[in-house]
């Protein structure tokens, strides 16, 4: 192991940070401001998951063998020390993510609340006692943790969607290696840091950086019996390939074209605010973000008007700015594609009502995009039907409740879905026709709480979903015992 370079951040390895085995950096930027240089990280590769790999397996017998309790106890120490981190975490989220400081914040709220919700589940992790066969026997199932697991993750929430995995992966029993989104490494740094000093034992949870090439290793390594996973469907499907022949567990979180529908009886400006919120907040970049606007052409006019005037005044500016309400997209691959799709879809029809540009004036040299709204988009053309994960909104018209229904679930994903309607009817059997996994009424369609299983339909998700008591059916395996006396 090479030591690491103090102007750059390492892999953590058996509860030391080292450099990279190539010594390859890769070097880490503020969104909102390019010449802000945060730091170069390590670029691993296939060696560096293999000391990773290699930790975990060490650590896993003595770390199972704690059991639940005592092995929560070490957590809440994490949670604690990360509560009184939250402004330098915050920061740290804002600078190499781009969204704003109070969602940065939020945030960190979230993560904590994860861990919350983890740490109280210690406690029941129960199985069952059933009748058995023959007198004097006992019959029961218990969970025991899978093994050594990789935890793959995405750049928007860098926080709190690897809380979300390293919490549970580590109360179950399970030894992990974090392999971050190499967009957020000094966030996922930061949280491993937070439980190392809260006492997790050398080589229980490893930190390797870089993307690909130790994202692909990971998923071969044989002695890595799960590998969960949020990100975009490409990868997830190219990890459950790759996974496949040696019947790999997965757990993959993955896109979404999330669909709000607007019905001729709903509360418009609740119905506004909603959309604001869910198509903008955090720049769009939400696997749960409001990306298509399904309205009946009976108040289409009026919410359009509502909606242009509200995203026409944000304020796009850098997160660290209180009076920004906007912030950047969090790499230049997004800006181009965030424009490039808006072009491609006024090529085919639809109108740019507002947006649609990159924003430049009076801010510094950062990935900023005005907040978009397109009309008259076709729904089915390429811009409903694709993710494009940036604050850019297709308004897409419908013609009554069964028309709304069908078009909302004319796409692959199936991630969240939201409907504004007075009537209880509707209400209810939006419900049951909506085909995603996390449905809301009268309300954003983003945000949900620590204990509700975070989950898709379709193409948006596999295996057990996370944050709920469900995602012990990833993170443990059952046995059952029979035992005669
Ligand atoms: P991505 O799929 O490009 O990358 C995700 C992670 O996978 C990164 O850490 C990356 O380095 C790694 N990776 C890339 N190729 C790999 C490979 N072949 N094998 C193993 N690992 C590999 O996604 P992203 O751009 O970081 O994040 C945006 C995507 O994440 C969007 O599609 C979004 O919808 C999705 N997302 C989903 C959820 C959810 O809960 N469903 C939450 C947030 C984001």
């Amino acid at each position: 192991m090479h030591a690491v370079d103090p102007a750059h951040f390492g892999n953590f390895t058996a509860g030391h940070w080292h450099a990279a085995e190539s010594d390859q950096t890769r070097l880490d930027i503020n969104p909102a401001d390019v010449s802000d240089h945060i730091g170069d990280f390590a670029e691993s590769g296939g060696p560096d998951a293999e000391v990773a790999v290699e930790a975990a397996e060490n650590a896993l017998p003595g770390w199972r063998d704690r059991g639940p309790i005592a092995r929560a106890e070490i957590l809440r120490r994490a949670g604690e020390l990360l509560a009184q981190r939250r402004a330098e975490v915050a920061a740290v989220i804002t600078r190499e993510q781009g969204k704003r400081l109070g969602e940065a914040r939020g945030e960190v709220d979230r993560a904590l609340a994860i861990l919350d919700f983890t740490i109280g589940e210690a406690r029941r992790l129960n199985g069952v006692t059933t009748p058995a066969e023959e007198p004097r026997t006992l019959a029961m199932t218990f969970r025991r943790p899978i093994g050594v697991v990789g935890l793959i993750t995405p750049w928007n929430f860098p926080l709190a969607i690897p809380m979300w995995k390293v919490a549970p992966a580590l109360l179950a029993g399970c030894t992990a290696v974090l392999k971050p989104s190499p967009l957020t490494p000094l966030t996922a740094a930061l949280l491993v840091q937070a439980f190392h000093d809260a006492g997790v034992p050398a080589g229980v949870l490893n930190l390797a950086q870089g993307d690909r090439p130790v994202g692909e290793a990971l998923v071969a390594d044989p002695r890595v019996t799960g590998i969960s996973f949020t990100g975009s469907l490409p990868v997830g499907l190219a990890i459950q390939r790759a996974g496949a022949p040696r019947l790999l567990r997965t757990q993959l979180e993955l896109g979404g074209k999330n669909a709000l529908l607007v019905l001729d009886d709903a509360d418009l400006d609740k119905a506004t605010d909603a959309i604001v919120h869910g198509a903008f907040g955090q720049s769009g970049q939400r696997c749960s973000a409001t990306s298509r606007v399904v309205v009946d052409i009976a108040v289409r006019d009026e919410l359009l008007h509502r909606l242009t005037g509200r995203a026409a005044a944000m304020k796009v500016g850098p997160g660290t700015d209180p009076a920004s309400d906007i912030g950047p997209v969090v790499a230049a691959e997004r800006l181009t594609a965030c424009l490039a799709a808006v072009e491609q879809a006024a090529a085919g029809g639809a109108k740019v009502v507002c947006g649609g540009t990159r924003a430049t004036e009076g801010l510094p040299d950062g990935y900023y995009v005005h907040p978009t709204v397109l009309r008259d988009v076709p729904w089915d053309s390429e811009i409903a039907r694709e993710e494009i994960f940036g604050p850019v909104l297709s308004v897409i018209d419908c013609d009554g409740f069964d028309d709304a229904i069908r078009i909302a679930n004319s796409v692959e994903y199936g991630m969240s879905g939201t409907v504004f309607t007075r009537d209880p009817a509707r209400m209810f059997e939006a419900l049951e026709r909506l085909e995603a996994g996390m449905l809301h009424v009268n309300r954003p369609g983003v945000g949900a709480y620590a204990h509700l299983p975070h989950m898709g339909t379709k193409a948006s998700q596999f295996g057990p979903p996370e944050c709920s008591p469900q995602v012990w059916d990833f993170y443990t395996e059952w046995r059952s015992a029979c035992i005669s006396y």
